[in-house]
């Protein structure tokens, strides 16, 4: 046999595994950056965290939360103002919960942590009929738990691993079955009004965060210890992002930007426009309202193939020379 045939052939699969892997390192440093740099946005787009505050991580064992804990890790060691971070776990006691590995996680990696046991399932078992949806009750419960830590250990945010499609989500839940438009919000004051709640993940879709767990390898614990079935409308709203996602690209990133760039003028909320107030004011403005044309969102094309899709400046061009009464 030939030494150098057979040297080469042993050779390649090593020398490209060894590519293989400087690729995926490179693509988890890549993703890395790119979520820490979109949670710092967010964080300063809201004024999520300012100096000195102690930020109470809420850590499940679920992809989001690690995540969470991990890009604030990295912006704490990198920011010009100081902040803590406490990463604080309730264990519900449901069935099969692993209790030793996020405790163990966090020593790992050196970060100050509390696990909080209380019993909510044993609660939520005794007073929900079987069959009957107990994610009302345990979320009260967990919250109740999670608000009196927060006092207990002076934190003065609460961090919670929510992403944007969590938002865009929740968004499209209450305009379909609530009649409401609202979202999720990035910041908010807790329901017992003593608490400020931060969601840092708010620009990051879920994708992402899957393929961060995979690259860094978090000891993910089951989200269905509960035996808990998960709310189907919110599946459904899931599964229609998702194929927004792969049939109209842009699509829910154009309908997560739009949460930022609300006009109250042109909705029906009477509290959010004076309506009734509204007088001339005598001055022509090039960026004003058309008034009588059809706006380019209502003239959105079907886009059965994004490739053959109306640029959108054509089709606000169409709508444009619409007649009025059609
Ligand atoms: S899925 Fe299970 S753990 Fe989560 S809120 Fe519902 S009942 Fe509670």
């Amino acid at each position: 046999m030939n030494p150098l045939s057979a040297g080469t052939c042993a050779a390649a699969p090593a020398g490209e595994g060894r590519r293989r892997q400087r690729r995926s390192a490179f693509e988890g440093r890549k993703l890395e950056k790119r979520l820490v740099r979109l949670t710092g946005q967010a964080v300063s787009d809201y004024g999520m965290i300012g100096a000195g505050d102690r930020v109470m991580v809420c850590l499940s064992g679920g992809k989001d939360s690690y995540a969470l804990l991990d890009i604030l890790r990295i912006l704490r060691a990198r920011a010009p103002l100081s902040f803590e971070l406490i990463a604080v776990n309730l264990d519900q006691k449901q069935p099969g919960f692993p209790a030793n590995v996020l405790p163990d996680y966090l020593r790992e990696q050196g970060v100050p942590f509390r696990i909080e046991t209380q019993d909510t399932y044993a609660i939520v078992r005794r007073l929900i009929p079987d069959g009957k949806t107990t994610c009302s009750l345990c979320s009260r419960l967990r919250r109740g738990v999670l608000y009196r830590v927060a006092s207990e250990l002076g934190a003065t945010k609460i961090a919670l691993g929510h992403h944007r499609d969590d938002i865009l989500g929740t968004f499209f839940l209450n305009l379909f079955y609530g009649g409401r438009i609202k979202a999720m919000a990035p910041k908010l004051v807790s329901d017992d009004g003593r608490h400020v709640v931060i969601r840092p993940l708010a620009y990051i879709p879920e994708a992402d965060l899957e393929r961060y767990a995979q690259t860094k390898r978090f000891p993910i614990i089951p989200c269905n210890l509960c035996g808990s079935q998960e709310n189907l409308k919110r599946k459904q709203v899931q599964q229609m992002l998702a194929e927004w996602q792969r049939r109209f690209p842009g699509r829910v990133e154009n309908a997560f930007h739009a949460l930022a760039r609300v006009t109250p003028s042109h909705l029906l909320d009477r509290s959010l426009f004076d309506f009734p107030g509204l007088q001339p004011t005598g001055i022509a403005d090039p960026e004003g309202d058309i008034a009588f044309d059809e706006g380019p969102a209502s003239a959105e094309p079907a886009q059965a193939d994004p490739s053959t899709a109306e640029p959108p400046h054509a089709a606000l061009g169409s709508a444009r020379i619409r007649p009025i009464a059609e």
